[in-house]
């Protein structure tokens, strides 16, 4: 029986409760006559591990999960330290350190869901976006100077290298055309951002050569925002920069109904290190510790990393699952108007995916 080696890091806040439900979803899933099993090691990196050592996760870290199948993982903030020592002290160490260099963020309303666009049927909004995810406008480059005086400056550098566009564009035509509709609209910001924007527009021309039979166009940034709220069915799979898919997959979540039940999966598509899968929401502390988090996006990335592992029945039993659960509105948690608690859902999925209601 083949066995599976999974890291789990719930991080802060929720990230604590809908992993460990996140886990025993997959436990279910193993123990009902699954051709393979689950080992689970537990990592509580994360802004307690920082009030103790003074940094998110060890220096080490990474060797310590590079010989995992795949990394769940739950969320990093933390109230009381600034947000750019928790997500690139662990999140963003980990998905440059394993070179996770696409993002990936399926959208689609899931039945029994309302979302805001109320003409809008489970047909028309099926996305899937996918978000450059190590260079870019996060690439980390860039500097302070003269602080505190008047003439303080910084810079944030915007870096694409050739090697970095035509991975990921690549990467996103070849997903675009393993989807039915075989279609990609390629984000870009090129009438204004007059460097980097139009080497990514001149690559997506060259690489779309390779995919002959997928259908794509180019689309501003700030006009698709627009054309996802006025025309949603006209998208299909999307690339974008780091900063434009960050932005547009936090507007496609909102569309689907809930931050909390968005999924993602950070991706080495080569398959050289283990990716890593968790839910779009941070650490949401506000309602931390009240049983009150929606796990179905930690669910949905459980999917996402059955689908990585090559699992794809596995994968399909977890998605049919959630769907049963998101059909049924007495177990809707309250972000979902519902009065639904995490465990409830949690009981409820593992049944459905053990078979057994
Ligand atoms: P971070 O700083 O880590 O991003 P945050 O406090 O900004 O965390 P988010 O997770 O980004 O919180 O979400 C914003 C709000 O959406 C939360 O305050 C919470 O009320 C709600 N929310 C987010 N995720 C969930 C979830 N899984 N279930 C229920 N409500 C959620
Ligand atoms: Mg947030």
């Amino acid at each position: 029986m083949k066995t599976y080696k999974i890291a789990t890091i719930p991080g802060d806040g929720i990230g604590k409760e809908v992993v460990p439900a996140g886990q025993e979803v997959l436990e279910a899933l193993a123990s009902a006559g699954s051709s393979f099993k689950f080992e689970f090691e537990n990592f509580d990196w994360g802004g307690d591990y920082f009030r103790e050592h003074g940094v998110m996760m060890p220096d080490d870290g990474l060797d310590a999960i590079r010989d995992k199948n795949a990394i769940l993982f739950g969320s990093a903030g933390d109230p009381h330290i600034p947000d750019h020592i928790t997500l690139w002290g662990l999140r963003l160490k980990i998905c440059q350190g394993f070179d996770q260099y696409a993002n990936v963020r399926p959208t689609r309303i899931l039945p029994g869901i309302d979302g805001p666009l109320k003409r809008c049927g489970p047909d028309d909004l099926n996305w899937v976006i996918v978000r450059e995810n190590s260079e870019g406008e996060y690439s980390g480059v860039g500097g302070r100077v003269h602080q505190g005086h008047p003439i303080e400056a910084a810079t944030d550098v915007s870096m694409m290298t050739r090697a970095g566009v035509e991975r990921i564009m690549r990467f996103a035509f070849k997903l675009a055309q393993s989807r039915p509709r075989k279609q990609l609209t390629v984000i870009t910001k090129s009438n204004a951002q007059r460097h980097a924007m139009v080497m990514w527009d001149e690559i997506a021309v060259q690489i779309s050569k390779e995919f002959p039979d997928v259908k794509w166009d180019k689309e501003l940034v700030d006009a698709s925002t627009a054309r996802m709220i006025n025309n949603p069915a006209s998208l299909d799979t999307i690339v974008a920069t780091n900063l434009h898919a960050d932005i547009l997959s936090d507007l496609a979540a909102a569309l689907a109904g809930s931050l909390g039940i968005a999924p993602t999966g950070n991706i080495d598509p080569e398959h050289r290190y283990p990716s890593m899968f968790e839910p779009i929401h941070g650490s949401a502390f506000d309602i931390m510790g009240k049983g009150l988090a929606n796990p179905v996006g930690t669910f949905w990335s459980v999917v996402m990393l059955l689908e990585h592992l090559g699992e794809t029945d596995a994968a399909q039993r977890v998605m049919q699952a959630i769907e049963k659960v998101t059909a049924d509105k007495s177990l809707h948690t309250r972000d979902l108007g519902g009065k639904a608690t995490t465990a409830e859902v949690t009981r409820a999925m593992c049944s459905l995916v053990a078979g057994s209601s």
